[in-house]
């Protein structure tokens, strides 16, 4: 949010004028916004300067602005190397995952199995080969156990090296598709620490070699992959945490200082929490726009595909009614938080402030929802409206319902406002800059 405003402030100075001087504030707002966002000076330095030239080889204006900056924020983003989960040609596709104590490693080797079991239909185990602490076995074991998810380990052993080999042996023996290996972390960067993941590195030849960084970290986040990667050529990183204080600017940081691509985000506790990092859609959601794709996307693995692909045309056709709101609100149970979905649609950011960071099934406001879109009549939920222009049906169902007619009014505000503004993003890859700025 901090990085959008920064946007909006800057733009603005060059919305009236087409000069240099007014090119020169607006580089000027972007850069101050851009450190207050975390992200690292050498990277702002470099940003600017590619916004500059490009902005001047177009033409100084808004337009050409913006999109020197979409473009310039999508190359740093988009370092060489592989996105997503990539596959071994020869299973199983080893995966060693490495970073600081309490960046996340355990949590996201359980996610990213989970991913690719859920998602991918793969076969996946999971190795516990952080032998310095007892939990974290007993950790690893009952994120296996809440979640279905294959594991080996073994208690009597303290040779995390042995445990990773014979992790990868049990996985060739019994046809896995995948095996990742969580690994010890330190709080900072030790001799001993980089010496066993060199060790486990020779043992088993990782295909892909994964840096877990905690987002909120910031610039320690940055240095520490930094040395991550020299010591292990790591192949990608994981941004964990990205749903908290983040301010964003880590993962552009990361991108840029240590040239290696990032492959997951992790937005949240729960084990359904990750989603694969796409340049395109960190970028729009730097600049302030909400993210249709992703969510068709998330929720297509869960809904069949025939659902998602209506539900983006009624978006587009600005048919998104009642109906499909409580679809969706019964579908988003089987996904994560609420809030990251959410977080996807534009326009929901006003209902989200509601819904705070809650349950789902627990949550006070979607109970409310629920409640008022029960008392509608069926061609009520079809035709949104008809709510909108009848206040006797709206009192009809804040009686019904329970609800107070205030409330009644606020829901059906936020429900009108979303389905306008999904309308409008819906299937647009990029949101056009312009409409974003006068919003
Ligand atoms: P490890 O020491 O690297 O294995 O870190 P853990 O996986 O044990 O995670 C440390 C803490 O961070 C735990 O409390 C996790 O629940 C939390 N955590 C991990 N990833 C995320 C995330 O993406 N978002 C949030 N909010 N918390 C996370
Ligand atoms: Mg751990």
């Amino acid at each position: 949010d901090k990085i959008s405003d920064g946007f909006k402030s800057a733009i603005n100075k060059i919305r009236m004028k087409d000069d240099e001087k007014a090119l020169k504030k607006a580089l000027d707002e972007l850069k101050k916004n851009l450190l207050k966002a975390d992200v690292h000076f050498k990277v702002v330095k470099d940003l600017l300067r590619e916004v500059e030239v490009e902005t001047k080889k177009a033409g100084i204006g808004k337009a050409n602005f913006l999109k020197a900056l979409d473009k310039t924020l999508t190359k740093i983003l988009t370092a060489p190397g592989n996105y997503g989960f990539v596959y071994a040609s020869k299973p199983p596709t080893v995966v060693l995952m490495t970073g600081l104590q309490g960046s996340g490693k355990t949590t996201t080797t359980a996610k990213l199995a989970n991913y690719l079991k859920e998602f991918k239909k793969k076969k996946v185990l999971m190795v516990a080969a952080d032998l310095q602490r007892l939990a974290a076995v007993e950790q690893l074991k009952q994120l296996a156990e809440q979640n279905g998810l294959d594991i080996f380990y073994d208690e009597n052993s303290k040779d995390p090296v042995d445990i990773a080999k014979r992790g990868v042996e049990e996985a060739k023996e019994k046809f896995y598709d995948v095996v990742l290996i969580d690994t010890a972390g330190r709080l900072a960067i030790d001799d001993e620490l980089m010496n066993e993941l060199i060790k486990i590195k020779n043992e088993v030849n990782p295909h892909e070699i994964f840096y877990v960084a905690d987002s909120l970290t910031g610039k320690d986040a940055l240095n520490t992959a930094k040395q991550f990667d020299e010591k292990l050529d790591i192949t990608g990183v994981i941004l964990t945490k990205y749903d908290g204080d983040s301010k964003g600017g880590v993962a552009l940081s990361i991108a840029h200082q240590v040239g290696k691509p990032l492959r997951f985000i992790g937005t949240g506790e729960k084990v359904q929490d990750i989603e694969v990092f796409v340049p395109e859609r960190i970028v729009s959601r730097i600049m302030g726009a909400g993210d249709i794709e992703g969510l068709v996307e998330k929720t297509s693995a869960i809904i069949d595909e025939k659902e998602a692909k209506k539900l983006t045309k009624k978006l587009k056709k600005g048919k998104f009614n009642y109906e499909d709101f409580l679809n969706q609100l019964e579908q988003m149970k089987k996904l994560g938080s609420m809030k990251n979905l959410l977080g996807m649609i534009p326009g929901m950011g006003n209902m989200l402030k509601q819904l705070g960071d809650i349950d789902l099934e627990n949550s006070a406001e979607i109970k409310k929802i629920k409640a008022m879109i029960s008392s509608m009549t069926p061609k009520e939920r079809q035709n949104p409206e008809l709510i909108k222009e009848s206040a006797s049906r709206r009192r009809r169902i804040a009686q019904g319902s329970g609800l107070s007619i205030q409330e009644i009014n606020r829901i059906n505000k936020q429900f009108q406002n979303a389905a306008k503004m999904a309308k409008k993003f819906a299937g647009k890859k990029m949101p056009n800059m312009n409409e974003l700025m006068k919003m």
